[in-house]
């Protein structure tokens, strides 16, 4: 597993230790295989499927960091001299990548690590899978045998894209078939908010490609892509894997794209200004229903390269004088340090997050003063409970709560993104008990907290997730592509339709 989506316009650090989880490098070999099996997971539905056939499996790294900047070079090679040096001795690949690395030298970090497997192993069969949220290149295509990728998003379904995969590649080791890939992008870069697959057009569009799975095609994928790499080939693409119909996979792909396209306006965000949430937040706690209201604040949310450290919402949170708010959470080492010190019980005041500078934004976020009781602190280990990642020990570093009057605060000393009540749980914090619960998050909270909310308000605060393109600048993105390009300024024509 060599495992990042890159946000080109985060400037968090994506170095080595991001890809350990904690462990200072990342894990190889039986401690890998260990970590990893039984897990919902890509490597765990590998694990499953390799292990029901009769070979020996090598374990060469398992290395995945949270999404943030382009990957440090040092980093990159290290994970790749790992795989390429163990291509030379396996007889097969199975290799979950997400599919929207960048790193400081390469666009392509999957397409770069795939051609170096191939210079220096041409004929070693390889099956890769990848998040809904990759951009796909012809460099990654053409260089692996099968592929497939996510259906769902929230991604709960990462165990059984890898044994899609897996089971695809092993028929095809056995000469049972001879998978034949065919791909294509449209130029379109749908908002990350306008992704999930509880919502339409998304909802659609996957529900067609399990549909053609399960009437015989080895693997169809829609992948949405992810708008804030600045890279040529970011954006809306599909994979289609046939057995040996190359023709059946091209005119699929077409299909695919052509619905998409005619979507796109669907795929499109609609942003709120933070006053105007803020308001419908505050008579929210009374209304109908059981449960907290959530307070989205997804400018700024960790799974798409998130500072995790901006406070607009929060600030906002505040003045509204919002009561029985749970917050997750900030990412502020300093001030973990700070409240230890301190020590449980201790009254103190703090600089909360606006610390690390976003150069890709032209207005930056400022620390707030809070002063406070420090409630808790935690070595910041979980299990993960839900769909997503059930299994895995979570790693949020050193963390800390910080309770200001009625409104508690997590804050954690490693990025994670909050999907999993759990984050709260261990922690000391219910969300069930706080009539407010404040996410740094965009789709994935659905996975453990939609159906425990009564009402989740959007905000737009402040950060590198914004869905605001205008505040970010393309250098590198293929155009025209919509919406940065409007319809009728060649976007259409650019995808063989007529003006509209
Ligand atoms: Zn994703």
């Amino acid at each position: 597993m060599m495992s990042h989506e890159t946000n080109t316009f985060s400037p968090v650090v994506t170095d080595l230790d991001r890809f350990s989880g904690g462990h200072g490098t990342p894990l190889r070999g039986e401690a890998a295989l260990q970590t990893y099996r039984g897990t919902a997971s890509c490597l765990g539905g590998y694990i499953e499927v390799a292990e029901a056939q009769n070979v020996s499996i090598e374990m060469g790294i398992a290395a995945a960091a949270p999404p943030s900047g382009p990957v440090e070079d040092d980093a990159y090679a290290y994970m790749c001299d790992a795989i390429v040096e163990l291509c030379q001795r396996v007889d097969a690949l199975l290799l979950d990548l997400h599919g929207a690395m960048t790193t400081k030298t390469y666009d392509d970090g999957e397409g770069e690590l795939l051609r170096r497997i191939r210079a220096k192993n041409p004929s070693l069969p390889i099956a890769i899978s990848l998040d809904m949220h990759a951009n796909i290149t012809e460099l990654m295509v053409s260089n692996c045998n099968v592929l497939t990728g996510y259906h769902t998003y929230p991604h709960i379904d990462m165990d059984s894209t890898a044994r899609r995969g897996a089971e695809a590649f092993f028929a095809m080791l056995n000469g049972q078939t001879k998978p034949v890939l065919r791909w294509a992008n449209a130029p379109m870069l749908p908002h990350v908010m306008r992704q999930g697959t509880d919502d339409e057009p998304n909802a659609s569009l996957q529900a067609k490609a399990v549909e053609l799975e399960q009437s015989g095609y080895l693997g169809v994928s829609v992948f949405t892509g992810f708008p804030h790499a600045d890279i040529y080939d970011a954006g809306l693409s599909v994979v289609v894997m046939t057995d040996d119909n190359a023709e059946a996979a091209q005119s699929q792909v077409h299909e695919l794209l052509n619905s998409a396209w005619q979507a796109r306006h669907d795929f499109v965000y609609e942003i709120e200004p933070l006053p105007e949430s803020m308001q419908r937040a505050k008579t929210a706690a009374t209304s109908e229903g059981q449960g907290p209201v959530i307070v989205l604040d997804h400018y700024d949310n960790t799974a798409s390269g998130g500072t995790m450290d901006t406070t607009e919402v929060l600030n906002a949170v505040l003045a509204a004088g919002l009561e029985r708010v749970a917050v997750f959470g900030f990412y502020d080492p300093e001030v973990v340090e700070q409240m230890t010190a301190a020590g449980v019980g201790a009254t103190i005041t703090v600089e909360l997050g606006g610390k690390l500078p976003m150069p890709a934004l032209a207005a930056q976020s400022k620390p707030i003063s809070l002063t406070g009781e420090v409630k808790l602190i935690s070595n910041g280990k979980f299990q993960a409970q839900v769909a997503m990642a059930r299994g895995l020990t979570i790693n949020m570093g050193t963390s800390a709560v910080l309770s200001v009057g009625t409104v508690d605060i997590a804050i954690i000393s490693r990025h994670i993104e909050p999907y999993d009540p759990e984050c709260f749980r261990s922690l000391g914090m219910e969300p069930m008990a706080y009539d407010y619960v404040m996410l740094k998050s965009r789709i994935h909270y659905r996975v453990g907290f939609r159906n425990l909310a009564k009402q989740v308000i959007e905000c737009a605060g402040r950060g590198v997730c914004t869905s605001d393109y205008s505040q970010l600048t393309f250098d590198k993105v293929r155009r025209p592509i919509y919406p940065l390009d409007q319809d009728g300024s060649g976007a259409n024509e650019a995808w063989g339709l007529p003006p509209s």
